[in-house]
């Protein structure tokens, strides 16, 4: 669960650095291109200074977010972003009431709140915080340069409004955003349990046929982890029908998966366990060669035969044995059942190789 509130903490610290970085590369480019014109005489430059700052911060931002994103270092870069954005608010703020306060005008301080709490996403708290203390920051300023006490409490009243709708804006941004997360998430879990599903039976949880044939349809272009190095133990329960017969299916189930768990608690996790079809199951050993793959098929007839399903019924197996040596699947296979056929009219209980 934390792994999953983190994950969704650093898709939203990557998603808003990309942003500054497209947002403020175009903004810089912009403003440099203003305070060129401006020097040359086509606009007023009354506010070339607050623009030269704002462009310097941005000089000096830019490349430093941009190698840390490079190096994926969320850490700091979860940090960066709150730089960003307080430094704009407080920039928009200042800029504001240096310039337009005298008019009556919020509209930068409006814009900046705006913009970022549209364009980025905040966790609630922290936009909170965020907002109120450069509203905080803009009334301060208010008071200091607007001598009539009118003015103020219209212009504070103004700004705080904005400010809410900018923190509504924020809030809402980051609930959309988060409910998507959380519904990829469940997507993707789903998608997996399904695809897992597919390839496992139900009643053992082993792997199924289909998966097996996959397995060695993609070993003969050496695509699975054991490379062309495995041995194939194709194993039947001996006598099953008779301990239907005598004990009943549902016995006879328990017996399927209790041969199966001992399957699994016998092999190594590289190995693949399957249940081939009713009582006859598969193992594939990694990197078994033929001693080994004989030892190891002894060690399950040995084991499964030494204790009593539910204390009472002794269960044993027969186990054929192939090498693989790039040979196709069915041959793979017909040559672990003949050896098995070999096992089973030679009194069962046996292992052949
Ligand atoms: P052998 O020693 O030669 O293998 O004899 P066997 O009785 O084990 O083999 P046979 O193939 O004659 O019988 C297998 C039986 O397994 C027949 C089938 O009814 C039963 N079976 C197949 N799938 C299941 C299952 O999922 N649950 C149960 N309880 N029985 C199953
Ligand atoms: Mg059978
Ligand atoms: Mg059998």
């Amino acid at each position: 669960m934390t792994e999953m509130i983190n994950e969704f903490k650093h898709s939203m610290t990557k998603s808003n650095v990309i942003r500054i970085l497209i947002i403020g590369i175009i903004y810089t480019a912009m403003e440099l291109v203003g305070l060129l014109l401006s020097s040359l005489g086509f606009f007023e430059s009354d506010i070339r200074l607050y623009v030269a700052i704002i462009v310097i911060f941005h000089l000096v931002y830019l490349p430093i977010t941009f190698s840390l994103h490079r190096k994926n270092d969320i850490k700091i870069l979860s940090k960066m972003q709150y730089v960003y954005f307080y430094v704009i608010l407080s920039w928009g703020s200042v800029f504001n009431v240096l310039m337009y306060i005298e008019e009556e005008d919020i509209t930068i301080y409006s814009i900046v709140m705006l913009l970022i709490s549209a364009m980025f996403i905040l966790r609630p708290l922290v936009s909170r915080i965020m907002y109120a203390l450069n509203f905080l920051l803009f009334s301060g300023l208010i008071y200091l340069n607007v001598s009539e006490s009118l003015v103020v409490n219209q212009l504070l009243f103004k700004s705080l409004i904005v400010t809410v709708i900018a923190v509504a804006i924020s809030n809402t941004n980051y609930a959309v955003r988060k409910k998507l997360n959380d519904s990829q998430n469940d997507l993707i879990r789903l998608n997996k349990k399904l695809k897992d599903q597919a390839l496992r039976d139900s009643l053992t949880n082993l792997y199924n046929n289909g998966y097996l044939f996959d397995f060695l349809e993609k070993a003969v272009s050496n695509k699975v982890h054991c490379g062309s190095n495995f041995s194939f133990l194709m194993i039947d329960i001996d006598n099953f029908k008779l301990i239907n017969d005598q004990y009943g299916h549902l016995f006879g189930d328990q017996v399927i998966k209790s041969v199966a768990s001992k399957l699994e608690k016998l092999t190594r996790d590289t190995d693949v366990v399957c249940r081939y079809g009713g009582e006859e199951f598969v193992v594939i050993l990694c990197h078994a060669d033929i001693e080994m793959a004989k030892q190891i098929a002894e060690r399950i007839r040995l084991e499964i035969a030494k204790e009593k399903v539910e204390n009472e019924v002794a269960v044993t197996v027969s186990i054929g044995v192939s090498i693989y040596d790039n040979q196709e699947a069915l041959a793979l296979i017909k040559e672990a059942d003949d050896k098995l056929y070999l096992a089973k009219n030679s009194g069962k209980n046996k292992v052949v190789i």
